[in-house]
């Protein structure tokens, strides 16, 4: 178990120094803003959705290694999914890092394949929201939120 928490955290440390999609999407025709008061992250998501699916996603912040390595692994995750696939997978990070029951958790984040790295923050309340807030951020770019995601 401890071999997979490193190869996890080599996963999240990886991506929290070279982030994949970031940059700016000019072609973006959905975008949101997220900020996380708590440990200062703040993230812009940006979406081109078409016909209700991920065509292009990219994502420009600045953050700690987990906020940003959540991000970029979410914009992996996340291209040719429909918007109802999106909400699906939001609903299973989100309980893979916050229920209460660590085995309900465990199996919700099981479903996200690569995204199952995050499960170590299970064990860190203070980074649970580093890591949700691109996730969040995402949902807003989806509701056309007109305020800035906010992890509280
Ligand atoms: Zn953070």
């Amino acid at each position: 178990m401890s071999e997979l928490r490193d190869l996890y955290q080599e996963v999240i440390l990886d991506h929290g120094k070279r982030p994949r999609n970031f940059g700016p999407l000019p072609a973006a025709n959905r975008h949101a803003d997220g900020y996380n008061p708590l440990c200062g992250d703040k993230v812009t998501v940006n979406l081109v959705l078409e016909d209700g699916r991920v065509t292009d996603v990219k994502f420009v912040g600045v953050g700690c290694a987990i906020s940003m390595a959540s991000a970029s692994l979410m914009t992996e995750a996340i291209k040719g999914k429909t918007e109802a696939e999106l909400r699906d997978m939001f609903q299973k990070f989100h309980k893979g890092l916050t229920a209460g029951d660590e085995a309900e958790g465990a199996a919700a984040l099981a479903e996200l394949d690569k995204l199952a790295v995050f499960g170590g923050v299970r064990e860190f309340p203070v980074r649970v929201k580093c890591a949700t807030l691109p996730w969040h951020t995402l949902i807003a770019a989806l509701d056309r939120a007109a305020q800035p995601a906010k992890t509280e």
